[in-house]
């Protein structure tokens, strides 16, 4: 018999079943194809959370560790056990959702996917919540920490919002991490989704940096504008050449779309084409548009140079086709072409207008500003930033630089100081973060307007810090003290970690100011220490805290005890220095030195209320020579009057977010122009 052995004979593989092990690391895959597509994900749904600040910390570009931390809602405690399912999410329960989402996300799979191919952690808080928790999970489940421990999501500190933690991306698919290897350029790809979002969310501040490193390689501010961050984005030189359009179109009943979109002229070239495509507010590809969009440039731009378009475009969520692509990246929607060929059209026509027209552009605009509404005279304003002020006809001198030669040997009329660009330096730190957003967030519109445009009329009392400013037909009395002190808070944090030095020469003992300060200071019965105990103490806090004051506050204390130099907040405007002792005594007792956050504000808030105009308040206890008023205080208010009206308020013109708190007292209108034309109409 001549039978061959069966294993020889060739026959088909026989059909297995997948461990489903291995098919959720397959789907998972699909959907995370590197850790850029991972961000994505965890982006989509920190926006969709409504977070306004997210932060991304990267190691070797994403596969080591991908950590973003964002502000948003926060997870429920009871949903952290089924978070990492396949198919659970917060934003659709039927068939009929999956079309009306507008959301980003929406089909539940970005977690679960994820925790099938990387660890897994997430820390979330929601607002109502006491604490955070802390879970972990693999292949879609809850895991303990460590070997015999409760998988259940442990309690502990944290912030309102969701941290989520990926790490060791794809270890468990060998063949897909060893594609993966050039970690500098999926480091490229997340910054480039970052980006992409921080555009389209210009109001949501975006932070990336690498693990380990101090400066982030993107910072985006929050309450931006698109504008503003695609100039911050893609560089200062594309704002000049960047144009907009709004096309929509709006049939009762019909489907109805818009879009917005920011591109730029025949002026700009840059060497690739910067495509930006949101539908619906999610980041997606489509070949199809982009392709029409360059065949609008092709002729317009010389050979070789290409343009940048950001185009957001919101359809019906119904007319989206989400399933072309499993993660929803190349899109087909109802309509494409028509709606592609009307924003093309559109965006030609403004192009070809703008290279037309450019030489008449500023006459146009002119007219278009002058138009014809008549404007009554008792709402005219009869007052302008350019108008001349009365003291302004005189040759105007700081005083402060009177005797240092120049200003009274020099006949010509004395320039105002040209006040440069006051920065914001460059801070990392969240507390100072937190401190220049809660800037942000409490500005009074209408009270920062009135500032920002106001006319200086006068001081009225200079002991009172009371001056008159008008506004539009409206005239207000207002606390200039009250109003410096928050400039010098705003400026300090502006400055923070960058002050200007203003050097002391000699350089005072701090032992001895801060005793003049304590002996000036009656003592109550809370405290059993002694004067030179309280002195002790102070001297000791700021001595011991040397490094810091100098590192963010440029105050330096020498080794042995002397003050060096002052921060500068204001370039021409010098404090009243014989405020010195307050200052450093108060900084013991009304600094919280344990908490970063407010050891920083209070520190700030101190300075400011250093660098406040006005002389000290006079306390019976200190025998100084103030009652009887000398040359020198003469001299010395004279300046202050010269400092408030050219460097303060100049300052608070330009730099004054003024919250709402100093409408109750510090700012009242006195006056209204329309009110006392129909006074003077009378008479
Ligand atoms: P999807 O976004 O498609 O719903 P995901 O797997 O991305 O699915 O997320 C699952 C669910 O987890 C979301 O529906 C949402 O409720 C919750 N979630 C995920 N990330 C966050 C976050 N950063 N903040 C708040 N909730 C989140
Ligand atoms: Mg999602």
């Amino acid at each position: 018999m001549n039978i061959e052995p069966e294993s020889e004979l060739p026959g088909p593989a026989p059909i297995r079943r997948l461990q489903e092990s291995l098919i959720n690391r397959i789907a998972a895959g699909e959907i995370i194809h590197r850790p850029a597509s991972a961000l994505k994900e965890l982006l989509e749904n920190s926006l969709d959370a409504g977070a306004t600040t997210i932060r991304v910390t990267v190691k070797d570009g994403g596969l080591k560790l991908l950590q973003i931390q964002d502000n948003g809602s926060g997870i429920r405690q009871s949903d952290l056990p089924i978070l990492a399912e396949r198919f659970t999410t917060s934003k659709l329960s039927t068939f009929s959702d999956l079309t009306k989402l507008t959301t980003y996300g929406f089909r539940g799979e970005a977690l679960a996917s994820i925790s099938h191919v990387a660890h897994l952690s997430v820390v979330t808080k929601t607002r109502t919540s006491t604490c955070a928790y802390k879970a972990l999970y693999s292949d879609g489940k809850l895991v303990p920490a460590q070997r015999g421990q409760s998988e259940e999501p442990k309690p502990c500190a944290g912030n309102d919002g969701t941290t989520i933690t990926i790490e060791n991306l794809f270890f468990n698919t060998p063949t897909r991490l060893s594609a993966l290897r050039n970690t500098s350029e999926e480091y490229a790809r997340i910054l480039d989704v970052l980006t992409k979002y921080a555009i389209h969310n210009p109001k949501v501040s975006f932070m990336c940096k690498k693990a380990g490193s101090s400066s982030p390689d993107l910072s985006t501010p929050s309450a931006s504008t698109t504008r503003h961050a695609i100039k911050m984005l893609y560089g200062p030189s594309i704002e000049k050449d960047l144009l907009q359009i709004a096309v929509n179109e709006d049939m009762k009943g019909e489907i109805s779309w818009s879009s917005e979109v920011y591109f730029t002229n025949v002026n700009y070239q840059a060497k690739k084409t910067v495509f930006l495509l949101f539908i619906n507010s999610r980041l997606v590809e489509s070949t199809r548009i982009k392709r029409a969009i360059e065949n609008v440039y092709t002729g317009i731009l010389p050979k070789g140079a290409s343009p940048f378009v950001y185009l957001s475009l919101k359809i019906d969520p119904q007319s989206v086709d989400v399933n072309v692509h499993p993660t929803k990246k190349e899109v087909h929607f109802l309509n494409e072409e028509e709606i592609t060929t009307q924003i093309c059209d559109t965006l030609q026509a403004k192009i070809a207008e703008k290279s037309q027209s450019r030489v008449f552009e500023y006459q146009e605009e002119v007219s278009a500003s002058s138009g014809p509404k008549k404007v009554y005279s008792h709402h005219k304003v009869r007052t302008s930033l350019h108008d001349r002020t009365l003291d302004s006809m005189f040759p105007v001198v700081n005083p402060s630089q009177i005797g240092k030669g120049s200003a009274e040997s020099n006949p010509q009329p004395q320039s105002l100081p040209r006040s440069r660009e006051v920065k914001e330096s460059e801070c990392f730190l969240t507390s100072v973060t937190t401190l220049r957003n809660q800037i942000v967030k409490g500005k009074h519109k209408l009270l920062t307007e009135i500032l920002e445009k106001h006319t200086f009329v006068g001081i009225v009392d200079v002991d009172r810090c009371l001056s008159l400013i008008q506004y539009s037909t409206k005239l207000y009395l207002v606390n200039h003290g009250a109003l410096a002190e928050e400039l010098f808070y705003q400026l300090g944090l502006r400055h923070f970690g960058d002050f200007s030095r203003l050097k002391l020469e000699p350089p005072p003992s701090l032992r001895e100011l801060v005793k003049i300060a304590v002996d000036a200071e009656e003592i109550s019965g809370e405290t059993s220490l002694s004067k030179p105990d309280i002195v002790d103490r102070i001297v000791n806090i700021l001595h011991s805290r040397r490094s810091m004051l100098s590192e963010y506050f440029s105050l330096n204390i020498s080794e042995d005890g002397l003050v060096q130099s002052l921060p500068l907040i204001l370039r021409d405007y010098t404090p009243n220095l014989d405020k010195l002792p307050l200052f450093l005594m108060r900084l013991g007792p009304q600094v919280n030195w344990t908490s970063e956050t407010e050891c920083f504000e209070s520190f700030l808030r101190e300075l400011a209320y250093f660098y406040v105009p006005g002389p000290m308040i006079s306390d019976p206890s200190i025998p100084t020579t103030m009652s009887k008023e000398t040359d020198e205080d003469i001299a010395g208010s004279k300046a202050e009057i010269w400092q408030v009206q050219h460097i303060l308020f100049p300052a608070m013109r330009r730099y004054l977010a003024a919250p709402k708190s100093l409408l109750d007292v510090d700012v009242v209108q006195v006056a209204s122009l329309p009110d006392l034309y129909k006074v003077f109409e009378r008479c």
